[in-house]
């Protein structure tokens, strides 16, 4: 007799800028096949993706000249799970504010993102948060904030998993996943683990 252990989700790392290593390294410690993901015919490829951290117009506008930026629209149109961390996070907002002229996101989640909204107190911190829908969630995660975003409006279909300063940081809509913050730079991976976890469950 064989024993069948559940397949790994293929999940990719949008690859254009950004820290994408390391959320390809978080991903595999929590039970992912992780992937880079530069061309549609990789993304076509993926279970889900996360959008990692980095500068959201660089990423907006080299996700356009790879050809990603409808590919990856259509596949957020279909639920394919997506994660968004700090610039991810913006590029998953329906609304921006603070953004560049011609900036534009992929979109997915009914929020309204302000760009590099603490950074204009202070640049980068740290701080201790409560997160719902984790393991273990009496356990906080540590939460690092690098010139980050917040979100000033979600709607009715948008769950709050955690809040710094008075708004949200931490959002999910269906299979969307979204953080201001870096889970992938603290070596605690339940935030990529509640990913995986959607991209198994779908
Ligand atoms: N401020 C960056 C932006 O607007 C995001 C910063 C980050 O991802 N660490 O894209």
């Amino acid at each position: 007799m064989t024993t069948r252990h559940t397949a790994a989700p293929r999940i990719g790392v949008l690859a254009v800028q950004g820290d994408v290593l390391e959320h390809v390294r978080a991903l595999g410690l929590a039970g992912a096949d992780a992937v880079p993901v530069r061309r549609p015919g990789e993304l076509a490829d993926v279970d889900g993706l996360v959008v990692p951290g980095g500068e959201s117009t660089t990423i907006d506008r080299l996700s356009r000249i790879f050809g990603l930026h409808e590919p990856i629209r259509a596949r957020i149109a279909e639920g394919m799970p997506v994660y968004g961390s700090c610039a991810g996070m913006i590029q998953l907002a329906d609304e921006i504010l603070d953004g560049h002229r011609d900036q534009q996101t992929f979109g997915g989640i009914d929020m309204t993102v302000r760009r590099n909204a603490f950074g204009r107190q202070v640049d980068s911190f740290e701080t201790d948060l409560h997160l719902a829908g984790i393991e273990d969630p009496e356990r906080p995660v540590r939460a690092v904030f690098i010139r980050a975003p917040w979100v000033e409006r979600v709607g009715d279909r948008v769950e709050v998993l955690a809040e710094a300063a008075g708004h949200p940081v931490a959002v999910r809509q269906g299979n969307l996943l979204a953080t201001s913050f870096h889970p992938e730079v603290t070596g605690d991976h339940r935030v990529h683990e509640l990913f995986v976890r959607i991209c198994r469950d779908r």
